[in-house]
């Protein structure tokens, strides 16, 4: 089990880390390192059975220099505000890695979805919705999906505010049902940019990418959708996992299938396809080409680090490593592509959902991922030049100093107020 990292004390190691390479004042730096505000509340809620339960609910708003901020809800046992204000943080670097007017937000509710009904969840996220609705906004702050929310719970959110505020206004929220709203290629997103991000690092790296051996830790939007994309560029996913354990065979998995098997039984364990099971730790130090960690932050720390035996580490989870493990991949030459660029296509397709949301005209699903293989492939230009020219002992600090310039250009044109 990896060691209790505080989320929001690496986030400013990151920060740090890259402000070693730029030419910053120390005060503006403070302030790029710690949130402009956060929302503490206590939502209290009716239950199915008429008792009232409540439940710590927070929203971070990191930096806004770029444009509204925008970030993802989470509802999990081990949401904190530490937790909040680091995954706000490095979505406002995230916004800046991939160049679209963005600041950073983030919001999450202390709870263990599953021991709650469908009508207790609507409850509780309108609760949570009333209480966002003075500080979100299309021109404010945009919510969307991130651990265990989804369309639906977005649709609730849009709802409550629209009805509240007696308007009609979907660009409030992102990743929400096509009906209500959403964009083509939206759920697929995540998982879109993590295989282009993979791809882009095996040509960047001179290795093909056609048999190459692939493991992924969390086998949830984000991960299945890589897993599945990358196998169609060739690659062998061989192992995959969720909470419960993980799957493996050296042949490769039928990933689809895994899929099917996990939405049926709610685990990927007991899939019998595969060759034999193995524990998440067994999963994460696999010897393969490429490890796509696709769960929740800390998932690797120093120690663990010294056994990852892939070459490639491609981030799909927000913040999977810890500094230190950071620190001993770059020792040993594995190569670590960041969380900030590849899980980005998530809220890159959020914002063209709010782009065409502002203009009420859709787009088609193939102008969605074309835009998005631009912007990242773009972005990933951006990271290996900074790279090339900065010589950082990794990519997550060229990425940081690309994000950090951008955030700092945008300040300075602002000034400051008052
Ligand atoms: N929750 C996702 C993330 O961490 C998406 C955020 C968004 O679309 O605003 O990037």
């Amino acid at each position: 089990m990896a060691d209790e990292v505080n989320p929001f004390e690496s986030l400013q190691e990151q920060i740090d880390d890259a402000a070693a390479y730029l030419d910053v004042d120390p005060g503006m730096l403070e302030r790029l390192k710690q949130p402009e505000r956060v929302l503490e509340t206590t939502l209290s809620v009716e239950m199915d059975d008429g008792s009232i339960e409540t439940f710590r609910a927070y929203r971070s708003q990191f930096n806004g220099d770029r444009g509204p901020y925008k970030g993802g809800i989470r509802y999990h046992p081990h949401v904190s505000r530490a937790e909040v204000k680091a995954l706000s943080g490095w979505m406002v670097y995230k916004c800046a890695a991939v160049n679209i007017p963005y600041g950073g937000g983030k919001g999450g509710i202390e709870i263990d979805p599953d021991q709650y009904s469908d009508s207790e969840l609507e409850r509780i996220t309108r609760a949570f919705a009333e209480e966002l609705r003075p500080i979100i906004g299309e021109d404010r702050d945009i919510p969307a999906p991130d651990v265990n929310t989804g369309q639906r719970e977005m649709n609730w959110i849009k709802d409550t505010y629209e009805t509240l505020e007696n308007t009609t206004e979907p660009g409030v929220v992102t990743g929400k049902a096509i009906e209500s709203g959403g964009s083509a290629g939206r759920v697929e997103a995540t998982g879109r940019s993590v295989s282009i991000v993979t791809r882009e690092a095996f040509g960047y790296l001179d290795r093909d990418i056609e048999d190459a051996t692939v493991a992924v830790q969390g086998y949830g939007n984000a991960g299945s959708v890589a897993a599945r994309l990358l196998d169609g560029q060739g690659a062998d996913v061989v192992a995959v996992s969720d909470s419960s354990g993980a799957v493996y065979d050296p042949d490769g998995l039928d990933v689809g299938a895994v899929k099917q098997f996990k939405n049926e039984t709610g685990s990927v364990t007991g899939y019998d396809g595969a060759n034999r099971e193995l524990t998440n730790e067994e999963l994460l130090t696999l010897d393969v080409d490429v490890l796509i960690p696709a769960a929740l932050e800390n998932a690797i720390d120093a120690d663990l680090a010294e056994d990852v035996s892939a070459d490639i580490v491609v981030e799909a989870a927000n913040g999977p490593l810890t500094p230190n493990a950071d620190d001993v991949l770059a020792e040993r030459d594995v190569h670590v592509f960041p969380d900030i660029l590849a899980n980005a296509g998530g809220v890159t397709v959020s914002y063209f959902e709010w782009v065409q949301n502002r203009q009420r005209f859709a787009w088609t699903e193939e102008r969605v991922n074309e835009e998005l293989e631009r912007i990242i492939t773009e972005a990933f230009d951006d990271l290996t030049s900074a790279y090339e020219d900065r010589e950082t002992p990794n990519f997550r600090t060229a990425m940081y100093v690309v994000s950090i310039q951008r955030v700092l250009d945008a300040a300075e044109e602002a000034g400051v107020f008052p």
